[in-house]
């Protein structure tokens, strides 16, 4: 590829990789798989380092996504909020650790443990007591969400014990919990509200909310596993969380030093089964140096720190036949279609059916009557066709029509200009919205009680 080209695609890779950021952190409703967005991501590092004068200050890998929205206070972070380096492949996380163990002349260890998949937070202490809750934001500047942390059940206001400094900063993940997910997202349903994505978009949500108390309701808790060096006065990582958990704080046990490459694979294998029971979602691995000192002399980039590496567990997928497609008309008339799947077993749970979205989705997929489809669970829980695949398909295999009346009362549907949804207009006569209505009500006055 020549300068010219490379500038091309770089400039579209930006374009991309900055509007799904923005789908993914401020809007929570991310079009675009994350295994994906890192190939893209990846791609654009690649690019960059062929040609590094066409690396920008304000190119994506330069700097992290951005959470901060209008409505909440800025302060800034005491040290920047970073991201991490991720990679898919074990052999890049043994190279790292090779590179580590190859550089590094004293003694050192790494410390794995879990990915959660929620949102970063940072707590800041002040003479024991909660002072302030930081979201990421971009890195520099995060939104104070304090009255929202203090409704998080293991969130303490107070510390206990003794020995914490007198100001500090833990940083760590809100998560939602798959059962708290599920009730939300049945909740919404029943609103008509767009069910959020996956629990992470559902956490993060949560967290901005403007009303304390709903995020009371909501079942988010934290998990912190980050004490930024120089807040603390402990030689390792491991004995700065031991100390911070003394002190009443929620940290994570399952973590593990390792000093070899067959250790950190060793804790990644566990894991990758294992994460299928556990109550929330995690997306892969973080690998640490352990030593406090060996992370200062690595340092950062200016999106990442040298002394760790993520590696993320890809989604798990499935193929399987679409059996038929109901079209289900919810309480505002909108028509969505539904694949009705030869049952399969995915990320702990049978999936019997998945949503097509609408008409635009089921003719981007290319979806013909009894196509197989593989299936993914986004975040691990609402099943999304992906793609179809092509060496299944039935001979003379026909596109399925999207009906042209409501397939409840019969009335033609209607496409309003902009919407990419078919509605039955039909508000007052057609039996499934009149339905649809009444339970709508009748949960919002449960609600109100
Ligand atoms: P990341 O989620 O890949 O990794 C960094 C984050 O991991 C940290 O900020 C922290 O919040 C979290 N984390 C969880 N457990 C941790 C632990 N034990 N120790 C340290 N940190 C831990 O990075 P990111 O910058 O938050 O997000 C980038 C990722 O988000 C991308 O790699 C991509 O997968 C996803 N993304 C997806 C889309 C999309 O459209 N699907 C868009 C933007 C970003």
């Amino acid at each position: 590829m020549d300068k010219n080209e490379a500038r091309q695609r770089i400039d579209s890779l930006k374009a991309v990789l900055w509007e799904n950021s923005r789908k993914y952190y401020v809007e929570n409703a991310p079009t675009m798989s994350d295994y994906d967005y890192d190939q893209l991501m990846h791609e654009l590092e690649d690019l960059e380092n062929q040609f590094p004068e066409l690396r920008t200050p304000d190119s994506p890998t330069q700097k992290v996504g951005s959470d901060s929205e209008s409505g909440f206070a800025k302060y800034p972070h005491k040290y920047p909020m970073l991201s991490l380096g991720n990679t898919y492949s074990i052999e890049e996380v043994e190279a790292f650790a090779q590179r580590a163990l190859k550089s590094i002349d004293t003694p050192f260890s790494f410390c794995c443990e879990l990915k959660f998949d929620g949102t970063a937070i940072c707590l800041t202490y002040r003479k024991g007591r909660l002072f302030r809750a930081l979201t990421r934001g971009d890195g520099v500047v995060g939104d104070d969400v304090t009255a929202n942390a203090l409704n998080i059940e293991n969130i303490p206001y107070s510390l206990k014990g003794s020995g914490w400094p007198e100001e500090f900063e833990i940083r760590g993940e809100i998560l939602m919990p798959y059962n708290s997910f599920e009730r939300l997202n049945r909740e919404r349903e029943l609103n008509e509200d767009p069910p959020f994505a996956n629990p992470r978009n559902a956490a993060s949500g949560s967290l901005k909310l403007q009303d304390p108390s709903e995020v009371a309701r909501r079942g988010l808790f934290c998990t912190l596993y980050h004490i930024p060096t120089g807040q603390v006065d402990y030689p390792t990582h491991d004995e700065a969380l031991r100390a911070a958990e003394s002190w009443g704080l929620p940290v994570s046990h399952e973590r593990r030093l390792c000093r070899s490459t067959e250790e950190i694979e060793g804790f990644i294998k566990h894991w990758d089964t294992e994460r299928k029971n556990l109550p929330y979602p995690t997306d892969g691995i973080v690998i640490k140096i352990n030593e406090m000192d060996v992370q200062r002399t690595l340092g950062y980039t200016a999106k990442s720190p040298r002394w760790a590496v993520a590696y993320k567990f890809k989604a798990e997928q499935a193929l399987t036949p679409i059996l038929s497609i109901d079209y289900q008309v919810g309480r505002t008339g909108a028509v969505t279609p539904v694949a009705n799947l030869e049952p399969v077993f995915l990320s702990g749970t049978i999936v019997k059916r998945a949503t097509l979205v609408n008409e635009d989705q089921m003719r981007m997929l290319d979806i013909h009557v009894g196509d197989s489809v593989y299936v993914e669970k986004g975040g691990e829980i609402i099943p999304k066709i992906t793609a179809v695949e092509p060496s299944r398909r039935l001979p003379g295999a026909r596109i399925p029509e999207f009906p042209a009346v409501c397939p409840d009362c019969g009335t033609p549907l209607v496409k309003n200009e902009g919407e990419a949804k078919w509605f039955c207009p039909n508000t007052d006569g057609c039996p499934t919205q009149i339905k649809g209505k009444l339970e709508h009500f009748v949960s919002r006055a449960e609600k109100q009680r």
